[in-house]
């Protein structure tokens, strides 16, 4: 076994002790080692998929139904939000040519875990958390920061800023996403960012992701 794989895992309890937490998902490869984690700890986790942002929609779809499976295997609760596409659109009106970690990509998280507050606040979970900061692809400043904004409008409930990247984390993500098979995803998941993945990949003389990238009647390729 390679040193990494010695390295210990700290699981995780959120703060105060509370064993029952609302857990917005982006997918199935970010959630699989942070919900196997909570579950060694004892913390009874519900997984909420809230991802208006992913396009087209079979990919959408195909998201959904890994983390539905691996929820369902596991035990553990799956709720789905409101899939319609086009409230996320509005609010990110303007922003299309941000760049990923920009100004776009916090209006997205902000969204989403607005929607999950509200479902937290409604529904008796005092704490919630996303998967969303364990990716090295994300700000995990810029994704806690809007988490705590979408709390803020809610007493109810709180949102727990773990770094879920921390104390084999990141190693346990890798692992968990193997040996379950997990769809690699090869964009982040809005239309822009398959846009903006592309147009890297033909500069690099790679091979294009074959998705459509029409939304309302509109071509967005360059
Ligand atoms: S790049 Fe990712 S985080 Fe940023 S807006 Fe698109 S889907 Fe949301």
């Amino acid at each position: 076994m390679s040193p990494k794989k010695n390295k210990k895992v700290s699981n995780p309890v959120p703060p105060g002790g509370n064993r029952r937490l609302l857990l917005h998902s982006c997918c199935a490869p970010c959630a699989g080692g942070i919900l196997e984690s909570l579950l060694e700890s004892g913390v009874e986790a519900t997984l909420f998929f809230c991802n208006p942002n992913i396009h087209p929609h079979d990919e959408y779809r195909k998201r959904k139904e890994e983390q539905k499976t691996f929820a369902d295997k596991r035990g553990v609760p799956f709720v789905e939000a409101d899939p319609d596409p086009a409230p996320w659109f509005r609010i990110v009106a303007g922003l299309e040519d941000e760049p990923e970690r920009g100004r776009r990509c916090t209006a997205c998280f902000l969204m989403r875990l607005t929607t999950t507050a509200e479902y937290a606040a409604a529904h008796g979970f005092e704490t919630f958390a996303t998967t969303l900061g364990i990716s090295r692809w994300k700000d995990l400043d810029q994704v806690n920061a809007a988490g705590q904004a979408a709390a803020g409008a809610y007493a109810e409930t709180a949102f727990w800023p773990f770094n879920w990247r921390k104390g084999g984390g990141s190693q346990r993500m890798i692992e968990v996403s193997k040996r379950e098979g997990f769809y690699h995803q090869p964009y982040c998941g809005c239309v822009f960012s398959l846009r903006d993945t592309n147009c890297w990949r033909l500069q690099k003389g790679d091979s294009i992701i074959e998705r459509d990238l029409t939304i309302y009647g509109r071509w967005l390729g360059k």
